[in-house]
């Protein structure tokens, strides 16, 4: 598993910045819960790790290699496509909306990365398809087409995908929030198991019951800023910081 390092980051769209100098450290095998209003950069900030946004300035580090850059001498020298796209390789990435491909199989849809971007070879990806669809509870459902799946199914599905990669980080970017209530608790559910494996993880949630039990760590954003970060009890019960506070009162 990696760590992540944010370091100063900014991050700016035209002339709305978004982010204000953010420093954020995850260590390897941790679980960091970002909460915050709407429009306080979460998203944002996990997207940046995975390079499907471009920092602004600032520096990140997934482990010891840092983002999109290079060192090149005393300066900074962005990377190829080609590294970006390996870089991209070892982070999983789960939306709030599941992505999966409708005209796929749920199998297909799982060894589609390692047998094209990863070059496995077509039977070791179905085993470890299967494998990972033992994992979420979804063997049954191998051969299913995504439309017949429940929402709660497909994400499942789509963190299976994820896992296909052997990613050394997993973001969630509000996995749960798209779902019917009664479908949030089996995706939950998964991502409880994949944090007590020791998966490194960033999860943008608006479920505080879940942070509360499984993250190791809570950071509050507000307005492109870390304003608070500690123990998920401490930060959920007792934040220092008052706009943390109201948040807390209002979402709870
Ligand atoms: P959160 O995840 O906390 O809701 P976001 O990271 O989605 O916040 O958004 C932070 C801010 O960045 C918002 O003001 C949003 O409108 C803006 N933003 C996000 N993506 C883009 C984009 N592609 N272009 C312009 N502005 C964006």
């Amino acid at each position: 598993m990696y760590s992540v390092t944010y370091q100063n980051v900014n991050k700016h769209f035209g002339d709305h910045q978004v982010l204000f100098d953010v420093s954020l450290d995850v260590a390897a095998g941790e679980v960091v819960c970002l909460i915050g209003p709407s429009g306080s950069g979460k998203t944002t900030l996990l997207r940046c790790a995975n390079q499907l946004e471009e920092i602004s300035s600032g520096l990140i580090w997934i482990g010891d290699e840092l983002i999109g850059v290079k060192q090149a001498g005393d300066r900074l020298e962005v990377l190829s496509e080609r590294e970006k796209a390996r870089q991209r390789q070892s982070i999983g990435m789960v939306f709030q909306r599941f992505n999966l491909f409708p005209h796929m199989t749920v199998l297909q849809n799982i060894i589609e990365g390692p047998t094209r971007v990863g070059r496995v070879k077509r039977d070791a990806a179905e085993a470890q398809a299967m494998s990972l669809l033992e994992r979420v509870g979804l063997r049954s459902k191998s051969g299913a087409y995504p439309a017949h799946l429940s929402g709660g199914q497909q994400q499942r599905v789509a963190i299976a995908r994820a896992l296909a990669m052997n990613p050394s980080l997993m973001l969630f970017d509000e996995p749960t929030s798209a779902l019917d209530p009664e479908l949030v608790g089996e995706v939950l559910e998964v991502m409880r198991e994949l944090a007590s494996a020791g998966m490194t993880m960033m999860v943008v949630t608006h479920e505080l019951g879940f942070a509360r039990e499984v993250a190791d760590r809570v950071v509050f954003m507000d307005q492109g800023r870390v304003l608070e970060s500690g123990p998920a009890e401490k930060v959920l019960t007792q934040p220092a910081d008052p706009r943390c506070q109201a948040f807390i009162e209002r979402v709870l």
